[in-house]
């Protein structure tokens, strides 16, 4: 029997006796059982939370940094049990999942140092005015399957730096490295400070719907993120909304192929091109289009897609078979249409895995379903362009707005492009970097707030003046 994980509730690891299976996406077989939680199981770990809230939001950021750091340690210190399985229900090479690992380690302790000060607005000898910044209460964070670690902590640890308290729940695809950092978490912080509870996506409304939490963090695709929204409206919880996007790159005429072809490559195909900020359009200046789509393609040549777990191994599986289905039937929908491979677009399904060949279209049209949707599969689309101004128009023409990157020999040009650009994010000459120190907010419909930073944590609170007239003193 596939080794069973049990939920975090209360400083406690428990379960209920009934169970999910996770499976290996490399091999279809199930490597794990979580348990498959429902409403009583979210009502106990929301009371609990609800009891830790009344000590946990008195304790000083001191106290909490301790904790925060004990989280940090346990993390790093399992770094190799942690990626091997992260590896076994993800998908992600082992390289790319101790980097998730460390990744997650690092953004733990450096956002244990943030601050939340008092804000003096007015102080004279008539009055004193006083920002401060309270805790909203419980938190239910909602986590994804690209990369269920770092989401995790990057729900658990603002929460916890603010004061408030947290159920978390990870997605029933990857729950299993989280549930293993739970076991090692569960004295971190005291009981009901962290909770970690397992279901269905059934859950999830559930914890949108609960009364007794006050804020809901969230990441994952647009169309879940639309029903929190609605959910969250009926008492007017807070909301914080990672979501999808559609992220242009644009290379400009100036930019050497040689050295840009791998980092391009790279950009789209990390993590088998499941991430929210991958490079998912790439619009290429028309006099080095040839030369650089035939570089990246030379590029995917040589990288191995396979078992994460086996050396060598460049790109995994996709993590589960309705996101394989979805992106087959991208591959399949721009076959039918014509448009040119440049490589892969044959899918073997009758083999075991959710393994699909490293493709490259060659300059889909603009309304192509590969460039118009968010694919977050191996598939890279190269448009041709001809202008700044067209790029930047066609760059901009999306509902989404996660993230985006110029490439130019030009920094000042690429600064200049980078800030017409409609997205939270914008990298000149580089990619898929995130700092613990900086908000990274989706525009337009790919997200609501921000997290990391200052402003991150600041979505954790509510504002509080204290206004003292100390001329008007009853004594
Ligand atoms: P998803 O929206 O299907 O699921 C995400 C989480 O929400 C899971 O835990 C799931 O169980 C839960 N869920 C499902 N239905 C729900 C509902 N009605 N109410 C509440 N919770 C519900 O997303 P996914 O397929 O797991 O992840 C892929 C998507 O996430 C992509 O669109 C990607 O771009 C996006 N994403 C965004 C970011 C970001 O930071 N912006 C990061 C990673 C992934």
């Amino acid at each position: 029997m596939a080794k069973q994980y049990k939920n975090l509730i209360n400083g406690k690891m428990i379960d209920n006796g009934e169970w999910l299976d996770v499976v290996n996406p490399a091999t279809e077989e199930v490597i794990g059982q979580v348990p498959a939680c429902g409403q009583a199981e979210l009502d106990a770990a929301v009371s609990a939370a609800r009891a830790a809230f009344k000590t946990w939001k008195k304790t000083s950021f001191d106290e909490r940094r301790t904790a925060i750091r004990a989280i940090g340690k346990a993390i790093s210190d399992n770094t190799d049990e942690l990626f091997r399985l992260l590896t076994a229900e993800q998908g992600k090479p082992h390289q790319q999942a101790q980097g998730e690992i460390m990744g997650a380690a690092y953004m733990v302790n450096a956002q244990a140092d943030l601050d939340l000060e008092d804000e003096l607005n007015i102080d004279n000898e008539k009055e004193s005015i006083r920002t401060r910044r309270v805790p909203v209460g419980v938190v239910g964070g909602i986590v994804p399957w690209n990369f269920p670690v770092s989401m995790a902590v990057q729900k658990i640890v603002p929460a916890m730096l603010s004061g408030c308290t947290i159920v978390l729940k990870p997605s029933p695809f990857t729950p299993l490295a989280t549930l293993r950092i739970a076991e090692l978490i569960a004295d971190a912080a005291p009981p009901g400070v962290v909770n970690i509870i397992t279901g269905e996506d059934s859950l999830g409304p559930l914890i949108t719907a609960h009364p007794d939490i006050d804020k809901i963090t969230f990441t994952g695709s647009t169309a879940t993120g639309k029903k929190i929204m609605e959910g969250a409206s009926a008492d007017l919880k807070r909301i914080t909304l990672e979501l999808g996007g559609n992220d242009a790159s644009i290379v400009m005429p100036d930019a050497d192929p040689k050295k840009v072809a791998e980092q391009l490559f790279w950009a789209s195909f990390t993590n088998a091109g499941q991430i929210c900020i991958a490079a998912k359009r790439v619009y290429i200046h028309e006099d080095i289009y040839d030369e650089l789509s035939a570089a990246i393609a030379e590029v995917a040549k040589n990288v191995t897609v396979g078992d994460g777990s086996e050396q060598g191994t460049g790109v995994g599986p996709i993590q589960n078979k309705k996101q394989y289905d979805r992106v087959v039937e991208l591959i399949e929908d721009a076959k039918d249409k014509g448009y040119k491979f440049l490589t892969g677009g044959d899918v073997d399904p009758s083999g075991t895995g959710y393994f699909v060949p490293l493709t490259i279209l060659d300059n889909p049209p603009e309304d192509a379903r590969i460039v118009a949707e968010e694919q977050f599969g191996p598939v890279m689309p190269l448009m041709k362009f001809s202008t700044e101004e067209e790029v930047i128009a066609r760059a901009n023409d999306s509902d989404y707005g996660l993230a985006g990157a110029v490439w130019t020999a030009d920094e000042d040009k690429g600064v200049e492009i980078a800030e017409q650009l409609e997205t939270g994010t914008v990298w000149v000459n580089q990619f898929l970097k995130l700092t613990p120190h900086t908000p990274f907010a989706g525009h337009k419909q790919s997200g609501f707030g921000a997290e990391y930073g200052k402003e991150g944590l600041l979505e954790f609170t509510y504002p509080q003046v204290i206004m003292v007239n100390k001329q008007n003193v009853p004594a």
